[in-house]
């Protein structure tokens, strides 16, 4: 639906020339809660801007559904935003903001306030309807800032950290509704965050970025289960990271033989792949606790740290390196090792992921 294609970006201000989108090609589908994803200062803010046509890209073609869209001044492009600070009208009550976009668009007052009212009900505020936006709760505000972009219908929706300022709890809460309001509409929310845990629960696909590139794209399992290179499996969850020697590749299954001497069969890279010595990346959730002798990973058990739903293993591996796992805990189990105890690490057949370099 929105083709990104080979966008760049520099900033020429007063500094240095400052590349914040390198070569950024992606198409976001139809329907789909698509994110933008990536440490602080990776260009998704940038990225979101050229779409909405706050900034020109230097070079690049931003299209939507065939149509170029970078000619078009933002209020002309079928795209809204919900920003981080909602920026709502404090002296406006909830209905007259959301339909504030409306009335700038002379449509007929009948109709304006019908789309009003499914909104507030869309966004479950019809009770607040006529409160000032100045006398409701974060959580409130946000909903009315949705409410407000979505009223004009709008074929994208754009939001921007949008649920950075709420706490813990809240936050939580939206990130279901926000989902829900996506599926509800059918609209295709281009949604920015650096909170690998919210782009993991909300989207269809997600774009990790870093630097101003795209490192890798895919749906929330194939970019936790199989990430592409270092940077990906770092910043998504918590990753182990061992150099083994990878002897042979055979279609998806690759062969890694680890210090200890013992083979495995793991995923081998999309790309790329060469025998020799290679990173592989194992979760802690995916390697359990076993006996020493055969295990293809041994060591010292350094700390164990209990965290209620499951219990993390720091281990010393006899190569040297640092391994954590983790164990699910069941109600009433008792611990039965102990810090210092010689260890072995299971690992699963094809749990493994071989790193691109
Ligand atoms: P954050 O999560 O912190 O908002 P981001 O990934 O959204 O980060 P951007 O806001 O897109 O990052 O910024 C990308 C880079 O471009 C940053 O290094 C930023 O300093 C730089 N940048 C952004 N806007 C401008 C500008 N108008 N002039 C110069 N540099 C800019």
């Amino acid at each position: 639906m929105i083709e990104i294609d080979r966008v760049t970006k520099i900033f020429t201000g007063r500094g240095a020339p400052f590349k914040a989108l390198d070569d950024v090609s992606v198409t976001i589908r139809e329907n789909e809660f698509f994110t933008l994803l990536g440490p602080s200062g990776c260009g998704k803010t940038t990225l979101l801007r050229v779409i909405a046509g706050f900034e020109a890209p230097t070079k690049g073609q931003v299209t939507l559904e065939g149509k170029d869209l970078v000619a078009l001044p933002p209020h002309k492009r079928p795209v809204n935003t919900v920003f981080q600070s909602y920026a709502l009208f404090p002296h406006m009550t909830v209905a007259q903001n959301i339909g504030f976009g409306l009335e700038m668009q002379d449509r007929p007052k009948a109709e304006v306030k019908k789309t009003v009212d499914e909104m507030l009900d869309l966004v479950r505020m019809t009770e607040m309807a006529d409160r000032k936006t100045s006398e409701i709760s974060g959580g409130q505000q946000q909903r009315v800032a949705l409410a407000r972009a979505l009223a004009p219908r709008p074929r994208v929706l754009l939001l921007d950290e949008p649920l950075s300022a709420l706490d813990f709890k809240l936050r939580k809460d939206m990130q279901i509704e926000l989902k829900r309001l996506q599926s509800e509409t059918g609209i295709t929310f281009i949604f920015v965050t650096h909170d690998q845990e919210e782009a993991l629960t909300m989207s269809d696909r997600i774009a990790v970025m870093n630097a101003g590139e795209i490192r890798q794209i895919g749906g929330p399992r194939d970019i936790y289960d199989h990430p592409a290179e270092r940077f990906v499996a770092d910043f998504i969850g918590d990753t182990n990271f061992l150099t083994v020697d990878l002897e042979a590749v055979e279609g998806e299954g690759a062969t890694v033989r680890f210090a200890s001497g013992e083979a495995l069969q793991v995923r081998a890279p999309e790309s790329g792949a060469t025998t020799g010595k290679v990173t592989l990346a194992i979760r802690p959730e995916h390697a359990s606790l076993t006996a020493p002798e055969g295990a293809v990973l041994r060591g010292v058990l350094e700390n164990i740290v209990y965290f209620g739903t499951d219990t993390h293993y720091h281990i010393t591996l006899d190569a040297g390196d640092r391994f954590v796992l983790r164990e699910q805990n069941q109600p009433d189990q008792t611990q039965a090792r102990s810090i210092g105890d010689a260890v072995g690490v299971h690992v699963p057949v094809s749990v493994g992921q071989v790193l691109r370099d």
